[in-house]
């Protein structure tokens, strides 16, 4: 019988990579890519995965969970023949995909195996090639693999790991029954690895249906946007954010900065009044076709562009190694979210800024972030701004104009503490005419 101890156990927060069972060959890689010591769900995932173990990880992205599976994956087939498929990752988005393909390449460029992503809007000749023996490790999107698999010449009969990846968002965007579908046709002797942030009831009887007892290894959501992640808030009137952004952008530490709005328009709006302030910058939403996005995504990847401005479903699948800053330009309104977007900054160890645009209006939504957090961010004003210009005037009988601004009746304020006050409550906020007012502002906020 298997042992009744969680075996991750054995690993503690001081292990190292030369502590987990892993080659040379891949130690060599794991170098080259620069990390320097394991992190939680590596430590807690790899040992239970090389022995070909059914696993559960319940971690998010930004957590170093792709790491967590393909390392194994390499291990245990590093002398397995060529020529054959032996692991198939299955992920919600060719972002993922290619994301992991890459890390793929990066990771056993020592080992000899190859590794192919199959994904939807491309052409299926190169894809077809991999799936004929190509690639030993296939990471595919769910419909372009069944869409291959239903032409006959994918080969399971060697598959001996599978993994889904981001198991939760394969449920939100309905591709849990081609999961199933895509299931049921490889061989019932294998390993099987499921990556989830959540566990919701239909990802847990996917889990019950295909996994034998499966290892649990738990990564809190929290922790990920506590780790390494420095959270401020830039006092800035709604009308003003454009122009307080656009200033903060002249430090040139902020090399590469990921900008949240909440919808499309304002996104398209925030891209065209940044590039008119001759800041170099790509946008991301879910109206832009899929070139458009990976075009965006490589040209801020390369540094091409300095700022790409995102909403949040766009950006889900965003991993980009060297994201300096993250800017909530819009204020989420639920934590969760907030906690998601700055997970883009400080990926795994490294670290990063999360920067909230704070007008008075965000301040509810923003204490419950803090609340959630539990965590007090510090307000400050931006130095050097402006803060008594006045608002544009409002386009008579009509709708604030492009930058306008903010509906009166929502203005808040928080109390001594800076702790906002409850919806609606508090009279606007003063229009000081000069500056000087800083600590005064930022508490009120
Ligand atoms: P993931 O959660 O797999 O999307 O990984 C998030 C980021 O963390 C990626 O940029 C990885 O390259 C990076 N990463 C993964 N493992 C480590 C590690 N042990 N040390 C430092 N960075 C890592």
């Amino acid at each position: 019988m298997s042992d009744p101890e969680p075996s991750a156990s054995r690993t503690t927060d001081k292990t190292t990579f030369d502590d987990l069972p892993l080659s040379p060959h891949l130690r060599a890689g794991i170098r080259e890519m620069g990390y320097a010591e394991p992190t939680p769900i590596q430590r807690g995932a790899i040992p239970e995965a090389v022995l070909g173990r059914d696993l559960i990880g319940t971690a998010q992205t930004g957590t170093g969970k792709t790491a967590a599976f393909l390392l194994p994956i390499l291990e245990r087939l590093m002398n397995h023949p060529r020529g054959r498929i032996h692991a198939l990752v299955l992920t919600p988005t060719r972002e993922l995909a290619l994301q992991a393909e890459g890390f793929l390449r990066q990771l056993g460029r020592h080992t000899g195996l190859r590794g192919a992503a199959v994904y939807g809007g491309v052409g299926m000749p190169a894809q077809e090639e991999a799936l004929r023996g190509r690639a030993e490790i296939i990471i595919a999107t769910p419909g372009r693999l069944l869409d291959h698999m239903s032409r006959g010449y994918v080969d399971f009969r060697s598959l001996e790991i599978l993994v889904l990846d981001e198991a939760d968002r394969m449920l939100d965007m309905g591709f849990l029954p081609d999961v199933r579908r895509i299931m049921e046709r490889l061989p019932k002797n294998r390993q099987t690895m499921l990556f989830s942030a959540t566990m919701p009831p239909e990802v847990v009887r996917l889990a019950r249906d295909f996994l034998h007892d499966p290892r649990l290894v738990h990564v809190p959501e929290r922790t990920v946007a506590a780790v390494g992640v420095s959270h401020l808030a830039i006092l800035a009137p709604t009308y003003q954010k454009t122009g307080i952004l656009v200033r903060m952008l002249e430090d040139v530490t902020m090399s590469s900065v990921l900008v949240f709005v909440r919808t499309k328009r304002r996104a398209d709006r925030l891209a065209r009044d940044l590039e008119r302030a001759r800041v170099s910058v790509g946008v991301i939403h879910g109206d832009r076709s899929q070139n458009q996005r990976v075009r965006a995504l490589e040209d801020f990847r390369d540094g091409r562009h300095r700022v790409l401005v995102a909403t949040d479903i766009a950006a889900r699948g965003v991993d980009v190694e060297a994201v300096t800053h993250v800017v909530n330009f819009d204020i989420p309104n639920e934590p969760e979210t907030y906690v998601h977007r700055v997970g883009r900054t400080a990926r795994a160890q490294r670290r990063g800024e999360a920067i909230s645009l704070l007008a008075p209006e965000d301040s509810a939504d923003f204490g419950h972030i803090e609340q959630f957090l539990d965590e007090k961010i510090p307000r400050t004003e931006l130095p050097g701004w402006d803060y008594s210009a006045p608002p544009p005037p409002r386009p008579v009988g009509g709708r604030p104009g492009r930058g306008g601004p903010p509906p009166r009746r929502e203005f808040r304020r928080g109390g001594r503490s800076g702790r906002p006050g409850p919806r609606g409550r508090g009279p606007p906020p003063r229009r000081e005419a000069t500056g000087g007012h800083t600590r005064s502002r930022a508490d009120r906020w």
